[in-house]
């Protein structure tokens, strides 16, 4: 071992610990099992030109400004404005649902306070505080168009009925009464130029880091480094001992084609009778470039096998069991801190992870600062 601090994992979130640490004048050995830096923001040039979102598509956005500021550091972040459009019984409209959306399906030309007050007479107002997922829809949008672009959608995506799923999940997207289609409402939306991968690349350079790849560790063959950080998953740091926490990954069957085939980046297929979830056009990531082909990700999703790559944790009842016990061996673990959307089970958006990671680096350098012990869980995954 090289340097005695070890950080597991290449992401965003062990990248940018290793890069505070490294400015703070702080070694660190950084390991991924993977062949490459990013996690699953990573991105690669295929021989057509097109930058592919190899793990589906990450697109950055932010209201904090010292995240934004912090990436803008290791590359040049092209504004980058999403939107999504999602096929469903036959038509195809845009989302998240805006008025665009409600008087496309109702076929009405409502105004924003008519469209306000025709959601809110179809809404289930006998819902107080949503729970589930189904609540979260049928309290803010009725069952219309709960059926139409989220009841089928989610049951492919999770594998579950929405019943079971928690209104967290929903609440990440918005219902607007303007003809706004933006996907995100944060002020700092972009892409990098030149992909994901030369960002984190670009953090990871600096003389006291050192990064290795294609190299799995476990736990024990760290006994002698100083700190840990695990942006791994958290079950697995334990030897799953608590039982495997469930995930669910996807299937990408990518394919070529010329010219432009749907027209956006992302065509959501709401449908429970379409096997997938969605298409994915990836060149309409980079509207700065031009291209003569086009590489297109259809997407399925399942849930996560041995082997498998982690994408969404699942995060139900049973999940949460397991998870309440892993928290509770870490929070007993010493000379380890885990972080990130493994580390910490958590749906994470870049930013977020972003965020954390920062506040990870801080942590550890005000506790060698006061010597005291640094915190395993400087964020709480429950
Ligand atoms: N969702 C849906 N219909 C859609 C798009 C999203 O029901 O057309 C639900 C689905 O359950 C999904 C969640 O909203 O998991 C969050 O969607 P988001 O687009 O944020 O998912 P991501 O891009 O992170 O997979």
């Amino acid at each position: 071992m090289t340097a005695s601090i070890v950080i597991v994992g290449a992401g965003f979130s062990g990248a940018v610990v290793a890069r505070q640490l490294a400015d703070a004048g702080i070694a660190s050995w950084v390991i991924d099992g993977r062949s490459h830096v990013a996690g699953n923001a990573h991105t690669e040039r295929r021989p057509n030109g097109v930058m592919v979102h190899v793990y589906g598509p990450h697109i950055f956005h932010t209201a904090d400004t010292r995240v934004w500021d912090y990436i803008n550091r290791f590359g040049v972040m092209e504004t980058y404005n999403h939107r999504v459009k999602a096929t469903s019984q036959g038509a195809v409209y845009s989302l998240p649902v805006n008025l665009h959306t409600i008087n496309q399906f109702f076929g009405l030309t409502l105004s924003p306070s008519e469209a306000e007050q025709f959601i809110a007479s179809r809404a289930d107002s006998s819902i107080g505080t949503p729970v589930s997922f189904e609540d979260q829809a049928l309290k803010f949008v009725g069952r219309d168009l709960y059926e139409a672009f989220f009841k089928g959608y989610t049951q492919k995506q999770w594998g579950v009925s929405p019943t079971e799923l928690p209104a967290s999940i929903l609440a990440r997207l918005p219902v607007r009464f303007s003809y706004e289609d933006s996907y995100f409402n944060h002020p700092f939306q972009a892409i990098p130029r030149d992909g994901y991968t030369p960002i984190v690349e670009a953090m990871l350079d600096h003389p006291l880091i050192e990064v290795t790849l294609n190299k799995k560790v476990t736990p024990e063959e760290l006994k002698s480094a100083e700190h840990v950080f695990w942006s791994g998953p958290i079950d697995e740091y334990f030897g799953g001992r608590f039982g495997r926490l469930g995930y669910r990954t996807l299937d990408f069957v990518e394919t070529e084609a010329q010219g432009d085939f749907q027209g956006c980046p992302v065509m959501n297929y709401c449908d429970p009778d379409v096997p997938y979830t969605r298409i994915t056009e990836h060149k309409h990531f980079a509207p700065w470039e031009t291209h003569e082909g086009t590489t297109l990700y259809t997407e399925y999703s399942r849930l996560a096998e041995e082997g498998d790559i982690e994408y969404y944790p699942i995060r139900q009842v049973k999940e949460k069991e397991q998870l309440h016990q892993y928290v509770e061996a870490a929070r007993n673990a010493q000379k380890v801190t885990f972080l990130g959307r493994l580390g910490t089970y958590r749906y994470l958006d870049m930013d977020v992870t972003i965020k954390e990671a920062l506040e990870v680096a801080d942590e550890f350098l005000a506790c060698r600062r006061d010597s005291r012990p640094m915190t395993p869980l400087v964020v709480q995954p429950l």
